[in-house]
């Protein structure tokens, strides 16, 4: 995050940012639950550029033994970006930042799932960031929670998060590349819109705390509109579901 360069405005004089939403709009977002046979549950998003998969295994023993917890399970989560997700080739495996990803990712879902249910097991969750354009680990948290209800898992709720941030002295949500990149802050935020629990807060840059109420206010709305497109994502992952079995029946039947 630095300063604007001065070709580049994020916000025009009519308050329109530069992919030509307001400041409280988020990207176009779409969910697709139980796309990967293999994995125990799966999920499949777009947001805005941004592209990611989703895959649940578990609760399966856990490895190494030394970390299995004999109260309940525990959630690992690795997080990734593929070096064709960004314009300057990411090198490939783990670095500090997909390690912090992958563990406030990781504390996040612990706080969902109801880990005492199932002692001494992992719950794997693997993110794969395909293409990147800002606000990939909330994008990746919105997934993984997806994947572990297409799994079965049971939880308290899903987890929609998303970022808002500072650009040009404005609170925006929701921010794309330019704006992380040029902006002046950046706060993503997982939250349970029932409760109002936070699962995830982060800050990177400084906001005033008047700017901090409404980055709260724009966040609560999008986290609302986040988990209306989850729960759609598995109302079709499950009637899809339905509608084989019911074909299966009647195969049966004529057989
Ligand atoms: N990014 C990149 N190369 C990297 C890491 C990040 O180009 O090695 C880009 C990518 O578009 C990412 C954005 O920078 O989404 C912002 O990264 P940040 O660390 O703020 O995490 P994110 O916003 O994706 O959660």
């Amino acid at each position: 995050m630095s300063g604007t360069p001065s070709d580049i405005k994020l916000i025009d004089e009519n308050g329109i940012r530069i992919d030509g939403r307001k400041a409280d709009e988020m990207r176009p977002l779409k969910i697709e639950a139980g796309v990967l046979k293999r994995a125990d549950g799966s999920a499949y998003l777009e947001w805005g550029k941004n592209k990611v998969i989703a895959a649940v295994y578990g609760p399966r023993e856990c490895h190494p033994r030394h970390m299995q917890n004999p109260a309940k399970a525990i959630v690992q989560c690795k997080y990734n970006m593929m070096s064709f997700s960004v314009s300057d080739r990411k090198r490939p495996g783990p670095d500090r930042r997909s390690i912090e990803i992958s563990k406030i990712i990781s504390e996040a879902l612990e706080n969902v799932v109801f880990t005492e249910n199932f002692p001494r097991t992992s719950i794997d969750v693997y993110i794969e960031v395909l293409q990147a354009n800002a606000g990939t680990r909330v994008a990746g948290l919105t997934a993984a929670s997806v994947a572990l209800a297409d799994a079965g898992i049971p939880m308290k709720d899903l987890v929609p998060a998303v970022a808002v941030g500072k650009a040009e002295g404005q609170i925006v949500l929701d921010l794309n590349k330019e704006e992380d990149n040029f902006g002046s802050a950046d706060l993503p935020i997982a939250m349970i819109p029932r409760t109002g629990e936070v699962l995830l807060m982060q800050m990177d840059g400084h906001m005033t705390m008047e700017e901090v109420e409404i980055a709260l206010g724009y966040a609560k709305k999008a986290c609302q509109e986040i988990y209306e497109v989850q729960k759609d994502a598995l109302r079709r992952r499950y009637a899809a579901q339905a509608g084989a079995v019911d074909e299966d029946d009647s195969s049966d039947e004529e057989a």
